[in-house]
Parts: structure tokens; sequence; C-alpha cells
């Protein structure tokens, strides 16, 4: 290489003049006085109480991660491996927060970085003033109990839900391509059956091969054209995942989950429009949430979709205190603070948030500019089960995912309802036609 070209490309490699500082970490109430005193913080994120500002002159004894240039820091994100592993040779870490790593990765790296990865990586480029997760501050949002809301979300239990997972986890494997998979949804349109509600199979082609989703539907009372979706994907993985992939946590929580909040809503009706679905193909790529956005846009119905919840490991913890992680991008922050609110008011959950969605069934209809939040376990990171044959049911706490269902039903009744009252007893339409699976066109 030329001397010429060699000096240019390191000069290019400087930090621009006016780009450079500081990068330090301190807590939430030090990043309030800062920010205080106009033009000190040029740009700071927070996680939960952590958070790091990019300052042109750190105050004295601050702890400084980083020198030079804001541009060669982002944050590393990943779903299905430690964060602070994806980062290049070359790169360096900086601060680790969970399943979030902010690093020094200068740009012709990150290119790198991204062709290598699975599609659950995103590099994110450092936010100038937003906080990349932070806890609802308690009493927040809170309301009086509802007395009826209350009673149905006595309904969910552990000793119920620990069944239906348990039923779940029991098929081995709920590989996308099996055998297996095929029983599960069978079965799971059958709970849906019994607890009242029109079923479908979405049919279509994936992968060169037929991958079905699961739908039941729950009727509006007096707005049907509007619809909420409550999601969660059936299919499940590990590194033998053709004989045996029991995926209790990932997403045997979650799928049950909609199976039981179906039950907890048998014989009720709400205003607007419920579909229940499980997804197929979520860890081959969202299939099926992208394949039943198809369907919604062939039927005309997209518009009519106010909303969609999606549970993707909802019951997995360490630490004592339990905790709720919301995921959403803020087109959906009206709706995800009804989520919060609904956790606060109707559970003991701590709630976290974040901005900075990727990696699950949510994400296509974010995408469709449709409001979608991602409900699950906060220790999602530390949970070593995941895709691994490990994932089964000692790993679960019922009491966690109960409450991260109580929460979302809450959310959904307010949301969707209000209920139908007194409770509908009209009988519902016989199913007159064999059940044959409607496909739908994509
Ligand atoms: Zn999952």
């Amino acid at each position: 290489m030329k001397t010429t070209i060699l000096i240019a490309i390191l000069f290019m490699m400087l930090p621009g003049p006016g780009r450079c500082g500081h990068l330090i970490l301190l807590d939430s109430s030090a990043l309030t006085a800062l920010r205080a005193k106009p033009g000190t913080v040029l740009a700071w994120t927070a996680f939960g109480n952590e958070s790091l500002a990019f300052v042109e002159n750190a105050p004295d004894g601050s702890r400084i991660l980083y020198q030079g240039s804001l541009e060669d820091v982002v944050i590393v994100a990943s779903k299905h491996e430690a964060p602070q592993n994806l980062i290049p040779k070359g790169g360096r870490l900086l601060h680790l927060a969970g399943r979030y790593a902010v690093a020094f990765i200068p740009a012709p790296m990150r290119a790198r970085l991204s062709a290598g990865a699975k599609h659950c990586l995103d590099v994110i480029p450092f936010p100038t003033g937003q906080a990349t997760t932070s806890p609802f501050e308690a009493g927040m949002k809170t309301a009086k109990p509802d007395a009826q809301i209350a009673a149905i979300l006595g309904q969910i239990t552990p000793t119920a839900l620990d069944g239906r997972v348990r039923e779940l986890v029991n098929f081995k494997t709920r590989y996308t391509f099996s055998e297996e998979f095929r029983q599960a949804a069978e079965r799971s349109r059958g709970l849906l059956e019994e607890y009242g509600l029109e079923t479908r199979l979405q049919n279509f082609q994936m992968w060169g091969k037929t991958g079905s989703n699961v739908i039941g539907v729950l009727e509006g009372s007096t707005s049907p054209d509007q619809i909420y979706i409550l999601g969660a994907h059936l299919d499940s993985t590990s590194w033998e995942a053709a004989t045996f992939a029991p995926g209790a946590d990932d997403n045997a929580s979650g799928a049950a989950g909609v199976l039981e909040m179906a039950r907890a809503l048998k014989g009720r009706r709400l205003q607007k429009t419920v579909w229940f679905v499980l997804f197929v193909g979520e860890e081959q790529g969202l299939c099926g949430s992208k394949a039943l956005l198809r369907l919604l846009e062939t039927e005309n119905l997209k518009n009519q979709v106010k909303g969609v919840f999606n549970l993707d490991m909802i019951g997995y913890n360490k630490q004592d205190t339990l905790r709720l992680m919301l995921e959403t991008r803020p087109l959906a922050q009206e709706m995800m603070e009804v989520i919060a609110a609904s956790a606060q008011t109707y559970t003991n959950l701590e709630v976290h948030h974040t901005f900075q969605a990727w990696g699950s069934d949510h994400i296509p209809f974010l995408d469709a500019g449709i409001p979608a939040v991602l409900t699950f376990e906060f220790e999602y990171d530390d949970n070593p089960n995941d895709h691994t044959p490990m994932d089964t049911m000692e790993h679960v706490n019922m009491d966690l995912a109960c409450s991260i269902l109580r929460a979302d039903l809450a959310a959904l009744i307010q949301l969707a309802g209000p209920l139908a009252s007194p409770p509908d007893t009209r009988p519902r339409r016989p199913r007159t036609a064999p059940r044959q699976s409607r496909t739908a066109p994509w």
C-alpha cells in the first residue's frame, strides 16, 4: 500500500473536529444533574438506572469508558447470542447491559458484523437522547383495579398454565417441519374450539414446505371490524430440533399463555374482535407472522388491526424480583403504556421497556405500521437453555409467566373491551361443515 494512501486512511480514521469527546458511565440522578447544564451532554442513553453520557469534557472523577468520536460507538443487540461475542476483531466492548453491548466499532467493521450475522442481530447507532431500556415509574399509570377484570384474571393460575405448558413440552419437539408440530397445532386448534372460538389453519409455503398458523377468532360484539391480535410462536428449536426441542420457555410458555387467555375469556365477548394466533416458523425467520400479515392484506383486514400482543419467552428468571420487559417502537407507545399500567394495577411485576425492537413476531407488524408489543421476561438474555434440549419445564417460573399473562389480558380487555355485560351466554354457531383448513393465498 502506498504511504500516501495509508496516511489518507489514517487521517480518515481520526475523529473529526467537534465530534470528539468522552463516553462516561453514571447513574440516572447524575445524568439528570449533568443534563441540567445546557450544552454539556451531547448524547445519552440509559439501561435501567445505568446511564451513559457523551460529553466533551468529562467531569472530575468520571468513569470514562471511551474517548474519541461518537460515530464509532454503536449498541449491538442479539436475540440468541451474547452481544459481546459479536464484536469484530479491532472493535472493543465499552459497556455491557444485559443483551445490549455498547461497543467501539468503526463503520467499515460494522458491515462485516452484519454480513456474518443471523436475522436476530441489531446494530444501533448510539442514541442522541433516548433510553435504550428504562423502568416505568411505579404508580405512574396505575388505576383502581376493576372487579370484573380481576375475576377473569383469577382464572389464570400457575397450576393450569403448568399443565398447558407441560402438554406442549411433552410433544418432545415442535420443530416447524416435524409431525409433532402438526399434532401440537391440531391440539391447540381443538382447545381454541373448546373455548368457543371460530378456528382456522392458515397454510402457506415456507422453505419449500407447508407451514400452518393456528387462528382462533373471538368476534367483537359491537365493533367486530376492529381487531386485536394475541400471538405467540408455537414452534421450537434446538441443535437436535428434528427429534428433541422441548422449548418450554421458548415458547411453550407464550403459546400456552395464548391458549390460557382464550380459556379465561370463554363464554365472554369483548366489543372488538380478538384473534388468538399460534405462529409457525418463527425460528426460521418470522415466517408465520409474515404470512399472517399477508393474509390480513389479502383479506383487506390489515387496516382493521389496532394492536398486536406478542408473547415470546415469558417464564425465565433467576432473581427474586419478577420483571416484565415490553419491547416495541414509539408507534406503539400508547399500547405499551396500557400494558405497563395493567401490570402495575393487577400484578407485582416490575415493568421495563425498550424501543429497540427486533427478532420476534412483533417485527413484521411494526414494519407495516401496526402497533405491536413484545411482552416477555426481563432476564431473557441470561437464559442459558434457550434453543437447547435443556429448555425444559423445571426452568419455567409459572408465577412470572402468570403475572405477564394477567398484565396482557387486563390490557387486552381494556383495549378491545369493555366486556359484553352480562357474560355472553348465547350458544355459539355450531360447526356444520366438516373441519376443513382454509388455505390462505399469499
Ligand atoms: Zn422465541
